[in-house]
């Protein structure tokens, strides 16, 4: 297929053969028939591929992930059923009770939750680091028993760019993969493995689905981690799995390993498998990624000039401002565009703030984010309520700060909407 992303967008993942489909159809079927119990047994026992159950694979959803896999230029993926699923199967494949993680402090607050609270409690310990740190802070959270190292490419909500070759270089100085949640460029505007990334996640509900309508995951490994080379620090990847008759995913599955081993194992085990249906309309929704991203940015773009000139905003964020301070990390990782999403100060208080939020007519204060339709949120009162003040200054999010997503309305409905909220509490 072609090299072009926008191309990949509309063809990747599936050629219909002779009479078949133009359009990927829809196996919306929990279970596959078998003539023989034989070749069945085969296909439990990993020595043979093929579908006998949905909650492991399903056509359709490998179909999608094929699609994301191409966009993202990896060697093997899967899909899951929401972002959340797929950020714990991409560090849970790999981390046991006992081991750790290096983690960036400015990612979603979904997935701080998960790995500070809820990884925790299975025995896995993370040190965070801020994402700005020197590569002496950064070389000093690793432990022995670290495993992954864990960031966003542009954290949510804080915007911050992330430095990639700075953590990939310490992660590989550490023999660990470097793992990145790449949500809001989408490899539209940023393709993480050519910056020494090792697997990429990604919340399909955002950008990928982008029109609000089905929650989902994806996980992407790149294929270059060597895990033999690391063997005393993956056994679950380079010793045999007892639950599948003595397979050695690093031996007999060469770049799929780590997905092979994700689906057989976690996948059979928690079953955050999507549903057929989801991963089709998303599947669709993706052909027209390349085109939504350039609007998505080109309205960020006009709303955060806006923004920055306007007195009744104390700060504006937006990696495509020339005054960001992560502009230049934005021109060297994602030079085409960054995303829809600004985050900026309304100064006054929580009152004034939730007041601004109360005044808009067309943007939307939804729990969303990377949608076609702009909405707008107050993090520290909804999503990031669980932290606590410091944590929440870690994590790049103040008690002033709004988080917008431009959609792909006209920009100047949404620089009006904006001026006339601010208008009512100024
Ligand atoms: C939304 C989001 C997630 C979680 O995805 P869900 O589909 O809501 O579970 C993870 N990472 C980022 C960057 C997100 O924006």
């Amino acid at each position: 297929m072609s090299e072009r992303i926008d191309t990949t967008c509309v063809q990747g993942g599936y050629q219909p053969g002779n009479g078949e489909s133009r359009t990927p159809p829809i196996i919306q079927a929990t279970t596959f028939k078998y003539t023989s119990s034989e070749q069945m047994s085969r296909l439990f026992d990993l020595s043979e591929s093929g579908y006998f159950y949905t909650r492991l694979q399903n056509p359709t959803n490998d179909t999608v992930a094929a699609k994301i896999c191409e966009l993202e230029g990896g060697a093997a993926a899967m899909l899951t059923s929401s972002g959340q699923a797929a950020n714990f199967f991409a560090l849970f494949n790999i981390c046991n009770a006992g081991d750790h993680i290096v983690a960036s402090s400015a990612i979603y607050g979904g997935t701080f939750n998960l790995i500070n609270v809820t990884m925790a409690k299975m025995g896995i310990e993370c040190t965070f680091v801020s994402p700005d740190c020197t590569d002496e802070e950064l070389e000093a959270a690793f432990r022995p028993n670290t495993k992954a190292v864990f960031g966003e490419s542009i954290a949510n909500p804080a915007l911050i760019v992330l430095d990639f070759e700075k953590f990939a270089t310490a992660a590989h100085n550490h023999g660990v993969p470097f793992i990145v949640d790449n949500t809001f460029p989408t490899p539209i505007n940023c393709r993480p493995f050519e910056f020494g990334v090792d697997i990429v996640t990604h919340a399909t509900t955002k950008y990928m689905d982008g029109h609000g309508s089905c929650v989902g995951g994806a996980i992407v490994d790149s294929g270059n981690f060597d895990w033999m080379a690391h063997a005393d620090k993956f056994p679950g990847l380079t010793t045999p799995d007892d639950s599948y008759h003595g397979v050695t995913y690093a031996k007999d599955f060469g770049p799929a390993a780590y997905i092979t081993k994700a689906t057989a194992q976690l996948m059979r085990d928690f079953g955050s498998t999507p549903a057929p249906i989801n991963s089709w309309i998303m599947g669709m929704h993706l052909e027209s990624l390349a085109l939504r991203m350039a609007r998505h940015c080109e309205n960020g773009q006009k709303v955060a000039e806006f923004l920055a000139t306007d007195p009744r905003i104390s700060w504006v964020n937006y990696p495509g401002l020339p005054s960001d301070k992560y502009h230049a990390l934005a021109e060297k990782y994602m030079p085409n565009g960054t995303c829809g999403v600004i985050s900026f100060g309304v100064p006054g208080g929580r009152e004034k703030v939730s007041a601004f939020l109360d005044g808009l007519k067309m943007v939307s204060i939804a729990t969303h984010v990377a949608d076609a339709r702009s909405c707008t949120l107050y993090p520290a009162g909804t999503t990031h309520r669980q932290l606590t003040e410091e944590q929440l200054e870690e994590a790049g999010v103040g008690i002033d700060l709004v988080r917008l997503s431009c959609g792909i309305e006209n920009a100047d409905d949404i620089i009006a909407d904006l001026d006339q909220a601010l208008a009512t509490i100024n």
